[in-house]
């Protein structure tokens, strides 16, 4: 395993400098592993793999709590991986370690205030072979991908040796030159069998990243994509193909039916794909979708994908494939040895970014706190909502009350106690809706919702009427925005986080904005409104929603 991926290191140095139809034959001839030469080569009755496969791991170097149990963490991940495979080994299965995308982005402090470099280096500590490329690996930029992927400096963190495990971008490409941005596949001999890899992201990137993220590239269809690659694979005589698809629907763990965006992808596949890894969905899932293998593992490290495959000796393919999902808590064996270089590693971020996480950005006047008025307004939404206004420049914001997760205590405001109000990491997103679509999404408050879920807002004021029926409670005319009475037909410009603005919790109309910006993560926007206002601050009630 380590040698393979030197070898796929020095693979990725030398395609630099060659012709981008060169790529794939040069990591054919670099990852041919040197393992050929065991007992079972190519020929004999059967090859066992096993794949070991996250998605999603957002950075996710600590563990989390799940129902009151401990779950996940790099170094339980770890810990239940070389288990896994050493277990597997008995039965003689060969073991890879692969990955999905979105392991880095939208990571908690400790590795995001690192530029996710701790979870690079875990990763590379777990032997991750290669991974597909999630929207989120664009977050900060192709250039700072290519950092992560290839080794270089940063002014915050220093110099970095880069990912040890191959980014594979397959509908990735240079917007100028139409070359995949990363190699679109690996080859990976198995006890003499060609096993191919081929990562592609979902193409609808481009519209849930900032546009400075994804600029210099575009993304293909993915199916046509995979299909593209998989006959270079066939000419190859790559029989067993593997798909690590960022993007995915939902399922469950007993094999049952898959649904969502991944199905049609699926079935738009080339039908020598054997085996499709998802991601993007978070969810849970195994299951066929035109006579592939799919799977899902949650996200965070909470869980992996344990797909084994029995190869043909004589034709290379697969003639079994079999998968579950496996939690990984920390509470139960192997999870309750944790690997522990990697638990050294995770302690060092952790102490490195505490300055951080302790760094005062204000002084609070008074408690600043979540509690809702008879009418749904409360001070840190208001100062949430108006962060967010402030950042995008927009005459209006919204903010889900569900993503304010702590109050701000008076006194010394940090970082970390900003992070904890704010602890999705989710991206400010400007768009323009009408003044009737503004109506309408006031309406949705009370509108399949489980109770009365009030928007926090900024630049717009209100009241609303209990006693009228759902869908009715907003009088227009009782609507102002920017101090102006509401104008059913005029266009505004308003700001939303990322999960609003794709419809999250029923507000629908979100979805039907036009004009779409993505700007920075909201806990960006806050501490930089916090910073700039007159200290110490406060915010308040001020009668922005009301009752009739
Ligand atoms: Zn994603």
């Amino acid at each position: 395993m380590r040698r393979m991926k030197r070898w796929i290191r020095a693979g990725v140095r030398r395609v630099g400098r060659l012709p981008a139809w060169l790529l794939p034959v040069v990591l054919v001839l670099l990852l041919v592993s040197p393992a050929v030469t065991s007992a079972e080569g190519a020929g004999s009755r059967t090859v066992r793999l096993q794949l070991l496969a996250i998605n999603d791991f957002h950075g996710a170097l600590q563990s989390r709590t799940l129902g009151g149990r401990p779950i996940g963490g790099a170094a339980v991940l770890a810990a239940y991986w070389d288990r896994w495979e050493e277990e597997a080994k008995k039965d003689g299965f060969t073991t890879l370690r692969v990955g999905v995308g979105d392991l880095v982005g939208a990571s908690p402090p400790v590795s995001a205030l690192l530029q996710d470099e701790p979870t690079i280096e875990a990763l590379n500590r777990m032997h991750l072979l290669v991974s597909a490329v999630g929207n989120h690996e664009f977050d900060e930029g192709v250039a700072e991908l290519r950092r992560l992927q290839e080794g270089g400096c940063h002014p915050v963190t220093g110099c970095f040796e880069g990912a040890k495990f191959q980014y594979l971008t397959a509908n990735v490409v240079d917007a100028k030159t139409g070359e995949p941005l990363f190699p679109p596949y690996a080859i990976v001999r198995v006890r003499g069998i060609p096993v191919g890899f081929i990562g592609v992201t979902l193409k609808e990137t481009p519209t849930i990243v900032t546009p400075t993220g994804v600029a210099g590239v575009r993304f293909l269809d993915e199916a046509e994509s995979v299909n593209r690659y998989v006959a270079e694979l066939k000419r190859q005589r790559v029989e067993t193909i593997i798909v690590l698809l960022h993007q995915g629907g939902d399922g469950d763990r007993r094999g049952g039916p898959i649904s969502g965006a991944i199905v049609p992808i699926v079935e738009a596949m080339d039908d020598e794909v054997d085996v499709v890894l998802s991601g993007h969905t978070h969810r849970g899932y195994w299951g066929i979708i035109d006579g592939k293998l799919v799977t899902q593992a949650y996200s965070s490290g909470t869980a992996f994908a344990d797909v084994d495959l029995v190869l043909d000796g004589a034709t290379g393919d697969v003639i079994d494939k079999r998968a579950r999902i496996v939690d990984t808590y920390a509470d139960v064996p192997p999870g309750t040895e944790p690997d522990k270089q990697i638990a050294r590693l995770v302690a060092r971020a952790k102490e490195q970014v505490e300055p951080i996480i302790n760094r005062v950005v204000g002084t609070a006047a008074d408690d600043i706190t979540r509690q809702q008025t008879p009418a749904g307004e409360s001070e840190l939404g208001n100062l949430i909502a108006d962060a967010q206004r402030w950042a995008m420049g927009t005459q209006v914001a919204f903010m889900n009350p569900g993503g304010i997760r702590a109050d701000i205590a008076a006194g010394e405001v940090t970082w970390g106690e900003l992070y904890e109000v704010q602890p999705f990491g989710n991206d400010l997103v400007k768009m323009t809706l009408t003044g009737a679509q503004i109506e309408r999404l006031l309406e949705q408050q009370w509108l399949n919702q489980p109770y009365p879920r009030i928007l926090q807002v900024s630049g717009l004021d209100y009241s609303w009427d209990p006693r009228r029926p759902v869908g009715d409670r907003v009088d227009p005319a009782d609507i102002r925005i920017g101090g102006q009475p509401l104008d059913l037909n005029a266009r505004y410009t308003i700001t939303a986080n990322s999960f609003l603005a794709a419809g999250g919790d029923n507000f629908s109309v979100f979805t039907e904005g036009q004009d779409r910006v993505v700007g920075p993560v909201d806990i960006d926007a806050l501490v930089r409104y916090v910073e700039q206002l007159p200290q110490p601050f406060n915010a308040r009630v001020e009668g922005r929603i009301t009752l009739h």
